[in-house]
């Protein structure tokens, strides 16, 4: 039985790579990259193409190797601020192609502009990597639904374990409401068994 591999573009291995430069430092991540058996990845990441070369099973690898280097709880509160960073680094790279810069959509209100960046983002996931992602809405909150997830891939958890994802919205969600704070929770995640992995926002800010 031949397996399908899916991947990311190079480019978003190589800001995935960059963030946990940035959170870490480049002496912890050049140790986290030889427990993940990526010793090759470090100092050398991959270029800033679309080619699809960066598998789920290396994005999922980092993000174990990250609990079983500082501890569960450790690991996936440094994955959730290396989802933040991931943000900052996406919006420098795409901010442009997603149309985030436009004075019109600047203007938007907070909640058809939180619907507009994120269907935008959604969309830049589904047309480059193998990811699928769906956004929700019900009773006013946002639902991210992620089908075949790349941060869980091939794992088996207890709990909910995409906190990168988490991370990713927050910080978004921060920088489109110049300030604020968001409830983001993952609620569902394939590593637990469930369908999807799903990532609920709150729609009102946090006060
Ligand atoms: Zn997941």
């Amino acid at each position: 039985m031949t397996q399908i591999a899916f991947h990311y573009p190079n480019h978003m291995g190589r800001i995935l790579l960059q963030s946990m430069e940035e959170v870490m430092g480049p002496g912890h991540l050049k140790d986290v990259l030889a427990l993940a058996n990526c010793k090759q990845l470090a100092g050398n990441y991959p270029p800033a193409n679309f080619d699809r070369e960066f598998s789920f099973e290396t994005i999922s690898g980092l993000l174990s190797t990250l609990e079983q280097a500082y501890g569960s709880r450790g690991g996936r509160g440094l994955a959730q601020r290396v989802g933040r960073a991931c943000f900052k680094y996406g919006l420098r790279d795409f901010g442009d192609s997603l149309g985030l810069a436009e004075p019109a959509f600047r203007l938007l209100p907070l909640r058809p502009k939180l619907r507009t960046a994120g269907r935008a983002l959604a969309d830049l996931f589904n047309r480059h990597t193998d990811q699928r992602v769906r956004l929700d809405e019900a009773d006013g909150n946002l639902f991210w639904q992620i089908e075949r997830c790349p941060l869980c891939w091939g794992r088996h958890a207890e709990e909910a374990v995409c906190r990168l994802a988490v991370g990713l919205l927050q910080e978004s969600l921060y920088w489109l409401s110049s300030g604020k704070m968001f409830d983001v929770k993952e609620i569902q995640c394939a590593a637990r068994g469930d369908p999807a992995c799903v990532i609920e926002i709150h729609s009102a800010p946090l006060d």
